[in-house]
């Protein structure tokens, strides 16, 4: 459950925009540097929606709220149906996770500490495993979702991407899960534009799927003004192709 320290920090994210240790990246022994299909999955090529970290803390009212965050919701249920499969983040936090303020005695939210050798902003309690504000949104449509990839589940490091941790480290499994599938296309949207889901983009892009960003399914924190501009810049510099969701049903619907 939030944490009662966010409640004296208005509830929203705190914090500059902190470089990060791009991930390790397999080598995808192509010339161009995009994926090819896995020639052991047996599948056929596959478009997947992918919805980053749509739980209740990140909405309004929740222990780490984004600015109209709830508005995404309704976007990612209209977009379901036109893939043939959705996969989600969840941030999923221990109680005792190192990126809480509250687990660092003398420490503020928002203030950024040396953990491990990574710059890491200390956040209220949020997304605790299995308490309500981990929960996905109430409103969200979760039975198309055919597989979870939580994440930020070590206590000693935090996670952005729904790839890797901060670190680059330990690796979720969404990557090797996309490449059994032979994905053919990743369409990612959720919260916040400027933080789980540009660095999920970036990931993306850098471990050579074929990238779209669903920009009006996002959100992001914005503290400070053009924050989720400069983050879209960034993902459209590495590559990512960024459509609306009407674009995005247009172009299923012909395909
Ligand atoms: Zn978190």
């Amino acid at each position: 459950m939030p944490d009662a320290a966010c409640g004296v920090v208005a509830c929203t994210f705190v914090a500059p925009i902190l470089p990060r240790v791009l991930s390790p990246r397999f080598q995808t022994g192509t010339t161009t540097g995009q994926r090819q299909p896995d020639a052991d999955s047996g599948g056929t090529h596959v478009d997947i929606l992918l919805l980053v970290d749509l739980q209740h803390d990140f909405l309004p009212g929740g222990a780490l709220p984004v600015i109209d965050g709830d508005q995404v919701i309704a976007v990612a249920n209209r977009l379901q149906p036109h893939f043939t499969e959705t996969l989600a983040t969840q941030d999923w936090h221990p109680r005792d996770h190192a990126s809480f303020a509250a687990n660092q005695p003398g420490r503020r939210i928002g203030e950024v500490i040396d953990l491990d050798g990574l710059s890491q902003i200390l956040w209220p309690v949020h997304c605790v495993q299995e308490s309500t504000g981990a929960a996905f949104a109430s409103q969200l449509d979760t039975k198309r979702i055919r597989r979870v990839f939580p994440k930020g589940t070590d206590p000693r490091i935090d996670s952005y991407s729904g790839f890797f941790d901060n670190g680059g480290k330990q690796a979720t499994g969404l990557s090797e899960y996309l490449q059994q599938r032979a994905v053919r296309q990743l369409f990612v949207m959720g919260l916040a534009t400027d933080y789980c889901v540009q660095f999920t983009v970036l990931d993306a892009l850098q471990l050579g799927f074929d990238t779209a960003l669903v920009v009006d399914g996002c959100r992001g924190v914005n503290q400070h003004p053009g924050d989720s501009d400069t983050a879209i810049q960034a993902m459209t510099a590495a590559g990512v192709t960024v459509m609306s969701s009407e674009q995005v049903m247009r172009s299923r619907q012909q395909a």
